[in-house]
C-alpha cells in the first residue's frame, strides 16, 4: 500500500494520520478537509469559545510542527464530491482526482436544520464567533434542542446575562439519552438559572426574530440556535457502492469495504462489546476510532474488533456530567452513589442483564473508573449494582 487518503481534517482524520505514520507507514497520506481551519477542537465551541474565555488559536490539536512532522498531502478548502470506489479514486470540489490504496472516511456530521432563515446553528468555529459576538447582557437567545449541546450553550448564554428561552418538543430534556429522571435532574439547573424552559413543544420555524411553535405562538428573540441533532456528512459516498444508513455503515473492523473504513461520528459500526451497531458523536470516540480505523486499514492479516466503551462529558452550569458506556435504550437506571436531590450522583444503567453504563454528575473522574471497568467486562447486573441501590427509572 503507497497511498493513503483520508477524508475530513479534525479529530477522527488527525488521529487517523498521526497513527498510520507510528505505525511506521511511509507511503504517501493525502488529508482532504473542506474547512480551511482544520484541526481545531469543537467541545470548547459552545463552553470556552462562546464563553470569550479563549481565543481560538487555544483549539489547535497540534502545533504547527507536530502536523509538518507528519509530511502529509494536506488538501483543504476543499471537499471531496465524489467516491468511485471500483476505480479506487476520490473526486474533489477543485476537480482534483485522488487515486488511493486506502481510504478513511471521517467526514463527521452537520448540523440539522429547521425551516426559517437566520438562525444559528453550533458546530463549526465559524459558527461559535458569530454566535459569541451576538451573546450579551439582556440580549435574548432562544435555544432550539434541550440536548447536549443546546443545555451547554443555554447555560453559557445565562452566564453572560442573556435571557434564555429553551424550547424542546420532548416532554423531558434527555430522558432518550440518560432516562427520565436523570434528565429532570440536569433539566433543573437550566430552572434553577432562571432559563424559561418550554417542554413537550415542536417549533415548525426557527429564523432571525424568534421561533414558531406548533401551536401558532411566536417567542420572540434576537438570536435563535437550532440545536436539535446533526446528519452524517455521506452525502458524496451516495451511488459510490458503500451504505449508508444514517452514517457509513461498517463492519466490527470499522471497515465499510476492502481498504475503506470509517472513523468519528460519521461511522456507523457493529460495536461487538455491546452487540448492537452504533454511531457515536463523542470527541474520544472520534480519537479512538481514527486509531483504530488506521491500525486495521494497515494491518489487515491482524485486524481487531473496534469495540470500546465509549465516553463523553459535558459541562453546563456548574456540573461536570460524564458517562462511560451506552446508556440508549436502557431498561433500568439505579442511583449507585450520591443523591440525585442533591446533583452529585452516580447512575448505574441496565440494559437485559448487563451493566451498560454509568454517568457520574459533580463527582471525581475516578469515581467512574471501577464502573467502566465493569461495563468492559460486560460485567451481569446483578454482579455489578448491589440490591440496596435505588432504582429511579
Ligand atoms: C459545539 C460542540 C461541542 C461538543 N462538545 C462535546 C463534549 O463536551 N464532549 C464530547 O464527547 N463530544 C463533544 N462534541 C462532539 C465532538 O466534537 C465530535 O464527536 C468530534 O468533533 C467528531 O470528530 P470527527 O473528526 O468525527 O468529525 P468532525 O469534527 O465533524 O470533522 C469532520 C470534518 O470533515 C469535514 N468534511 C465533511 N464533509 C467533507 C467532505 N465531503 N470533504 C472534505 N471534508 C469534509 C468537516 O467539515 C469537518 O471538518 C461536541 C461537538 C460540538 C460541535
Amino acid at each position: 500500500m503507497s497511498r493513503i487518503l483520508v477524508v475530513g481534517a479534525s479529530a477522527a482524520g488527525l488521529a487517523a494520520v498521526e497513527t498510520l505514520r507510528r505505525e511506521g507507514y511511509d507511503g504517501t497520506v493525502t488529508l482532504v478537509g473542506d474547512e480551511s481551519h482544520a484541526f481545531y477542537d469543537r467541545p470548547p465551541l459552545s463552553k470556552q469559545i462562546l464563553a470569550s474565555q479563549w481565543e481560538p488559536g487555544k483549539l489547535a490539536l497540534r502545533p504547527p510542527a507536530d502536523l509538518d512532522a507528519l509530511g502529509l498531502d494536506l488538501r483543504l478548502g476543499t471537499a471531496a464530491t465524489r467516491l468511485d470506489l471500483a476505480g479506487r479514486t476520490v473526486h474533489l470540489a477543485d476537480g482534483t482526482e485522488l487515486p488511493y490504496d486506502g481510504l478513511i472516511v471521517a467526514t463527521g456530521v452537520r448540523p440539522r436544520r429547521l425551516p426559517g432563515e437566520g438562525a444559528h446553528v453550533l458546530r463549526t468555529l465559524g459558527d461559535a464567533l458569530v454566535l459569541r459576538d451576538r451573546l450579551r447582557r439582556g440580549s435574548r437567545l432562544a435555544v432550539v434542542g434541550a440536548g447536549f449541546l443546546g443545555s451547554e450553550a443555554a447555560a453559557v448564554a445565562r452566564g453572560l446575562g442573556a435571557e434564555v428561552v429553551l424550547v424542546e418538543p420532548a416532554p423531558v430534556p434527555l430522558a432518550h439519552a440518560v432516562g427520565a429522571e436523570v434528565g429532570r435532574v440536569l433539566t433543573q439547573a437550566h430552572l434553577d438559572h432562571g432559563v424559561d424552559l418550554r417542554t413537550g413543544v415542536a417549533v415548525v420555524e426557527a429564523g432571525a426574530g424568534g421561533v414558531r411553535l406548533a401551536d401558532g405562538e411566536l417567542i420572540d428573540a434576537d438570536e435563535v440556535l437550532v440545536a436539535v441533532g446533526s446528519v452524517p456528512n455521506t452525502d458524496w459516498l451516495q451511488g459510490s457502492g458503500l451504505t449508508v444508513a444514517d452514517g457509513l455503515v461498517c463492519d466490527e473492523f470499522s471497515a465499510a469495504a476492502p481498504g475503506v473504513y470509517g472513523a468519528g461520528d460519521v461511522a456507523r459500526w457493529h460495536n461487538p462489546l455491546f452487540g448492537v451497531e452504533m454511531r457515536i458523536e463523542h470527541r474520544t470516540n472520534a480519537a479512538e476510532q481514527g486509531m483504530a480505523a488506521a491500525r486495521n486499514l494497515l494491518r489487515p492479516e491482524a485486524r481487531k474488533p473496534f469495540a470500546p466503551v465509549p465516553y463523553f462529558w459535558s459541562d453546563q452550569y456548574d456540573m461536570k456530567i460524564q458517562a462511560y458506556g451506552y446508556l440508549r435504550g436502557h431498561d433500568e437506571v439505579t442511583v449507585v452513589d450520591g443523591d440525585l436531590t442533591a446533583g452529585r450522583f452516580v447512575a448505574a444503567y441496565r440494559t437485559g442483564d448487563h451493566l451498560a453504563g454509568a454517568l457520574a454528575v459533580g463527582m471525581p473522574p475516578k469515581v467512574l473508573m471501577s464502573w467502566r471497568r465493569m461495563v468492559a467486562a460486560r460485567a451481569a447486573w446483578s454482579d455489578a449494582v448491589p440490591s440496596t441501590a435505588s432504582v429511579v427509572a
